[in-house]
């Protein structure tokens, strides 16, 4: 059996992307993994979830710790290589790079759980990292007028403008004059509900500009689970 096989979910502790695997051992070990990271969790068929959630809330400490370590360290570190591991809505995808004699433009697809990356020649690293970007990007295009239609529509808003750009600390932005948003391309590593969350909280702000009572009670009324929403993305 292939050891991707094993892996049962991803759960996330704010930002940090929690791997659960399940499998034929006797003891649960963690180990904080790279490429991307992530806190790897290998854990017995017997263990329940609610075990599992209970020593994530325990070690907090020593998750965060590790994290921070880690995350210090991959900063320089993120390699894009094959076989590597990177999250597409919240589930792992592997990248496979296939070189195809006489390609002149490289190209991406997904085929199930893998992206394949075809280039008639070896990529570096900034080229594959780009490729990953642009392959988030497209993901992103493909899903975001359906939701901006459904939202705007919904929320009594005309569809503004939209982009994505890389985001170092936000995961979206509204211009309330030239209604436009942004979002971050970042969000395509995260569940859908997530995108749909960040996408509703730029649209409210077309309604009203700034964080006050009134905004809240328009994500109330349009997404009632905006707080736990909120909790799990940070934002
Ligand atoms: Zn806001």
């Amino acid at each position: 059996m292939n050891k991707s096989n094993t892996l049962v979910k991803v759960l996330w502790r704010g930002e940090i992307p929690i791997e659960i695997h399940r499998k034929a051992i006797k003891n649960s070990y963690y180990r904080m993994k790279n490429h991307p990271l992530r806190l790897e969790c290998s854990i017995p068929y017997g263990v329940s979830d609610a075990e599992v959630e209970q020593f994530l809330v325990l070690h907090d400490e020593w998750i965060q710790k590790q994290w921070q370590k880690m995350q210090h360290r991959a900063s320089t570190e993120i390699m894009y290589e094959q076989g590597d591991t990177i999250l597409l809505w919240g589930k792992p995808v592997r990248l496979e790079f296939v070189i195809v004699e006489g390609m002149r433009k490289p190209s991406c697809y997904l085929r199930e759980n893998h992206l394949i990356i075809q280039s008639g020649v070896l990529l570096n690293v900034t080229q594959r990292e780009k490729l990953v970007y642009e392959f988030y990007k497209n993901e992103m295009k493909s899903l975001l007028p359906s939701i901006l239609t459904v939202h705007s529509k919904r929320m009594g808003v005309t569809i503004p403008q939209w982009g994505m750009k890389r985001m170092k600390t936000r995961w979206g932005s509204c211009n309330y004059k030239a209604k436009r948003i942004w979002l971050n391309v970042e969000l395509a590593k995260r569940d859908q509900q997530m995108l749909i969350y960040v996408v509703i909280h730029e649209l409210a702000h077309l309604l009203v500009p700034n964080h006050g009572p009134h905004f809240y009670l328009v994500m109330d009324r349009y997404c009632p689970s905006w707080k736990s929403l909120r909790k799990e993305l940070k934002y």
